[in-house]
């Protein structure tokens, strides 16, 4: 099942309508507090999107997310209070069409003519397999750079005066960002296990293609909506018994019940493999950074797919 393009919600305008007789005072006190904190407002969508602007905004911009932690990214849906956020941002960034269908209808209802919008896929090839269209972007390393740098642009069109501030930060972010693609290709090349099989949705299918591995996920699709057939999942343990792995991977924020059963099947074990969608309350509380999520990946790919 592919996730919809464009999904409608009855309700949304009639939310929309509420929203601007009904204004709540405290959701306007809490924007103008946020504008007094001076810099560039921007919202995010995802969590790459979210690190990315700030890595390349660092203290002259105000990023927020609008995911709140702990949410499965997929499922989510603006509530009328996020489309007062976003109405009320300098620049708004969503990943892509594909991964949030929502934003069309989201832009709707907003009114601020000077909200920027950035879409972060453009100029990056969609994959497709079986009619769906991949939105994990951010998962190629050399995707994730030139989201980098459309981003960089938004914020020197919207704040030209630091245009080579923002510039040069995301000069060096994508230097750090090439690095770790460098590391992934070495370390990858190595491995006594070439495909990699995840207990989640499959999130990794740009990932596999730019390190030459198989990906392979009991879902359909591309989201973790649907859950995967009983045949589906008696393959994937059919492939761990021949391949002899010991590791089954696993997705952040949900429950990993499939990879549970798949490892309980053949004895391998659970390994968090962070697709960085979204963050747990923690994770963002402490900081957590795309690069920090990838580099943990690294580490766990050589050992779940036995690289040298
Ligand atoms: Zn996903």
């Amino acid at each position: 099942m592919c996730p919809l393009i464009s999904r409608r919600f009855p309700d949304f305008i009639i939310a929309i309508f509420s929203l601007v007789v009904f204004f709540p005072a405290a959701v306007f006190a809490n924007a103008q507090d946020a504008k007094d904190a001076g810099g560039l407002q921007v919202v995010t969508t995802l969590f790459p999107t979210y690190d990315f602007a700030k890595q390349v905004g660092k203290d002259k911009v105000n990023v927020s997310l609008l995911l709140p932690p702990g949410i499965e990214a997929h499922a989510f849906e603006p509530k009328p209070s996020d489309i007062v956020k976003i109405n009320k941002a300098d620049i708004f960034i969503y990943t892509g069409k594909y991964m949030e269908p929502w934003v069309e209808d989201a832009l709707k209802g907003v009114s601020n003519r000077n909200l920027l919008v950035v879409d972060a896929s453009a100029g990056i090839e969609i994959a497709v397999k079986d009619g769906c269209r991949d939105p994990h972007i951010w998962l190629d390393l050399g995707n994730a750079q030139v989201m980098v740098e459309r981003i960089a642009k938004a914020l020197a069109r919207k704040d030209p005066a630091n245009s080579d501030f923002y510039s040069s930060n995301a000069r060096e972010y994508n230097t750090r960002l090439a690095a770790l693609d460098k590391r992934f290709k070495e370390t990858l090349s190595g491995c006594r296990q070439k495909t990699l099989i995840y207990g989640g949705h499959s999130a990794f299918g740009y990932f596999a293609r730019r390190y030459g591995l198989r990906h392979d996920s009991p879902y359909a699709g591309f989201s973790p909506d649907a859950e995967p057939t009983p045949k589906a999942i008696a393959k994937l343990v059919d492939k761990i018994r021949q391949s002899g792995m010991k590791h089954v991977f696993h997705e952040e924020l949900l429950d990993p019940k499939v990879a549970r059963t798949i490892a309980s099947e053949t004895g391998a074990h659970l390994m968090l493999l962070h697709g960085a969608h979204n963050v747990s309350r923690d994770e963002l509380k402490n900081g957590a950074t795309f690069l920090q999520f990838m580099e943990e990946d690294l580490d766990k790919l050589k050992i779940g797919l036995e690289c040298k």
